[in-house]
């Protein structure tokens, strides 16, 4: 089933990893087919995260090329493929985590696309899904977090920062927040942090030993470590006895040559979890997505935006993210 849809569109692809000269926006890209079990989106917001970087520099390997960067959007079916649920009708609106979304429209599968309640906008929807589920998903499973536990998150005020930090807060968690600006730790508090901390690039272990003794001495339940090898260290020895590292991004790089001997010291469990292990069938991904929308319409949890940029300014919201100087999500809109 399909709506009139035009033969060509606007999109962002790459055809080998790079710097940010390797963005290619076009108009003339040919409108995706929909195949089986697939809806195609028309998609209204798109969301910009940092995984998007890990392809284009090639962190991650493109799983082929001409490559369309992009894992999450909002908007509405334009075309179903055959055998998609009855949920997803023509002309719904929708939110979805899958590939190839930095375009006008984007066959992803029906199993990653849900449908959107009246409250939560199209907007709100690609602002908050891939990063609020990964907040969601990383302090329900990664370490099931009690009310009272202290945790520390680093970037937390980044765009799955300030979703740990709301969330954090509204399970009746401690959170310590990491940010490498007075502006950045100020909005992280606004959003639920109850201390913040700098990260002292030139003085790792101060930034270690302030943690360890906001909580008393006996260190943090668990860490989520999104920047990687610049901090792992420094954040393991956060943790108190038998507590969770869990080191979910590479912002400042790969974390390698780990000794497992290291864990003994304090019988930490270490994790290093992806979103899509925790959303792999669809019953994950209705479940979660419907307690996220809970929580954004019910508890208040603030929807931050940093900026909405074009789809053609692909190149300056690329370069944005990767300043450090955003805080919340950043949007593309075709
Ligand atoms: P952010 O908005 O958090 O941007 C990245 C932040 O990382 C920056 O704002 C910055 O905050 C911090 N940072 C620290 N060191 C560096 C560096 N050397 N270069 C750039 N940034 C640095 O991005 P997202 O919210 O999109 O993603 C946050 C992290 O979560 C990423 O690492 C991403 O890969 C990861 N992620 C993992 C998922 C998974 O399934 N495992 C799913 C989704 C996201 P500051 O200036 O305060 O240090």
């Amino acid at each position: 089933m399909t709506t009139e849809l035009p033969k060509t569109m606007k999109a962002v692809y790459i055809e080998k990893t790079g710097g940010t000269e390797v963005l290619q926006y076009k108009e003339d890209v040919p409108v995706p087919e929909v195949k089986e079990g697939e809806v195609l989106v028309k998609n209204e917001f798109i969301g910009v995260n940092y995984i998007d970087t890990y392809y284009r520099t090639g962190v991650y390997p493109l799983p082929h090329t001409p490559y369309i960067l992009g894992r999450d959007a909002a908007g509405t079916i334009a075309a179903l493929g055959p055998n998609t649920p009855s949920d997803l009708p023509l002309g719904a609106r929708v939110a979805y985590m899958g590939q190839a979304a930095y375009a006008e429209y984007t066959a992803v599968p029906a199993q990653n696309t849900v449908t959107l309640p009246d409250g939560i906008t199209n907007k709100i929807a690609a602002a908050a899904l891939l990063q609020a589920l990964t907040a969601l998903t990383l302090i329900r499973e990664a370490h099931p977090v009690q009310p009272g536990d202290w945790v520390l998150v680093t970037a937390a005020a980044g765009g799955v920062g300030l979703w740990l930090c709301q969330l954090l807060k509204a399970v009746g968690a401690r959170t310590i927040a990491a940010a490498s600006s007075p502006e950045k730790r100020e909005l992280a508090k606004q959003n639920g942090a109850e201390v913040v901390v700098e990260y002292h690039e030139e003085n790792r272990e101060k930034f270690t030993k302030e943690v360890v003794d906001i909580t008393g001495g006996e260190g943090v339940a668990v860490v989520f470590d999104s920047v990687g090898k610049e901090t792992f260290d420094s954040c393991l020895a956060t943790v108190k006895r038998k507590g969770s590292m869990v080191s979910f991004g590479n912002a400042s790089g790969p974390v390698t040559g780990f000794a497992l001997g290291r864990l003994a010291a304090k019988n930490v469990k270490l994790l290093r979890p992806a979103l899509f292990n925790y959303i792999y069938t669809r019953e994950d991904v209705l479940k979660y997505t419907s307690e996220l929308w809970k929580f954004i319409e019910k508890d208040g949890l603030n929807v931050a935006i940093h900026e909405v940029y074009p789809l053609k300014d692909i190149v300056r919201a690329t370069e944005d993210i990767q300043s450090r100087k955003t805080t919340g999500k950043l949007l593309l809109t075709p």
